[in-house]
């Protein structure tokens, strides 16, 4: 990672990973995982109050909300526990102490790249490689098969980037930013980017628009959402701000800067606006260190791991019997 620390960790609450971050990654704001503390309301409240009444649904509505600003959460969870009578659950109580550290009302505003769970793509790599691993597996099988699980990855990783490179994804509007972002973004962040682009023609509306010199503040009235987020935008350098935060915490900018840019004939995404991380142009990059010394290439890598391979299958094929005994567990 270039010596740079992650912005964020998302991890569940053990006490010994809560304790190791702060002293290792100085520089990262560590969070929980919702979805661990949310499986374990059933045994917390009582399966019957999950299975009976609407708490679940309730609850879960107020928790996965990420449009909800801090008060607006403080508001709707005192009114769901009130509702359900639930003042007196200590854990309850004791969740809601730490809900900085889950709810993402406290960090809208933190790039999270689209990962909110932990489960979303930790737990997927996990059953990815599951299907590789066997536990009587022997050090050198183990080897074999994690190396059989990188590779097909690099092979969806080629394809991905054959396609990237040699076809184009229709567009579903007239909006011309639109044909800038097929240019510029993979397939899947632009099929993600064509979303915002289909509400910004069909939901958005005019919810009102004040000017201080060169800033103007549009108001977009936001039809899926039955309410006003507030745009920032700049007439001179194009710079834009949304209430939403889409683009602080996934990278892309959403439908109401879209509308905004539309109306300004903003063709263009502009520069500040395109991670790289979602472009076509990431795949191809070389890794680095600090020096700048490439340490990897990635031909380069493949010629090298098929060569580890190659030594390792004769390894095998020696010493392979013998090893079924030191299986490992
Ligand atoms: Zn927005």
């Amino acid at each position: 990672m270039g010596q740079q620390q992650p912005q964020c960790i998302i991890t569940d609450q053990c006490l010994g990973i809560k304790k190791a971050c702060p002293n290792i990654f100085k520089n990262s704001v560590h969070k929980y995982c919702m979805w661990y503390i949310i499986q374990k309301v059933p045994e917390k409240v009582g399966r019957a109050i999950c299975n009976d009444t609407d708490f679940m649904t309730d609850i879960n509505a107020v928790v996965w909300d990420v449009d909800l600003e801090p008060e607006e959460f403080e508001q709707n969870w005192q009114t769901v526990i009130e509702a359900h009578g639930m003042q007196n659950n200590r854990w309850l109580k004791y969740v809601f102490a730490i809900r900085q550290k889950w709810i993402p009302a406290y960090f809208r505003d933190l790039p999270l790249g689209c990962l909110l769970r932990t489960t979303q793509r930790s737990e997927s790599s996990n059953s990815y490689f599951k299907r590789f691993e066997s536990h009587f597996g022997t050090l050198v099988e183990f080897w074999m098969r994690y190396n059989s699980a990188v590779e097909q990855q690099r092979y969806s990783q080629r394809r991905m980037d054959t396609a990237n490179e040699h076809s184009m994804l229709e567009k579903v509007g007239p909006m011309k930013v639109e044909l800038h972002a097929s240019l510029v973004y993979t397939h899947p962040i632009f099929t993600d980017f064509q979303k915002d682009v289909k509400h910004a023609i069909c939901s958005m509306g005019v919810g009102g628009l004040t000017t201080l010199g060169v800033v103007e503040y549009h108001d977009v009235h936001d039809g899926l959402k039955h309410r006003n987020f507030r745009v920032e935008f700049n007439i001179k350098t194009n710079e834009s701000k949304c209430a939403y935060k889409l683009f602080e915490r996934h990278g892309i900018v959403c439908r109401h800067i879209l509308w905004v840019w539309n109306g300004r004939q903003v063709y263009k995404i502009p520069e500040p606006y395109v991670l790289a991380r979602w472009t076509k142009k990431s795949y191809r990059s070389i890794v680095q260190d600090e020096t700048r010394k490439v340490i990897e290439d990635i031909d380069e890598a493949n010629t090298k791991k098929a060569e580890k391979s190659k030594v390792w299958s004769e390894i095998y094929a020696t010493v392979g019997v013998m090893d079924n005994y030191a299986t490992v567990k």
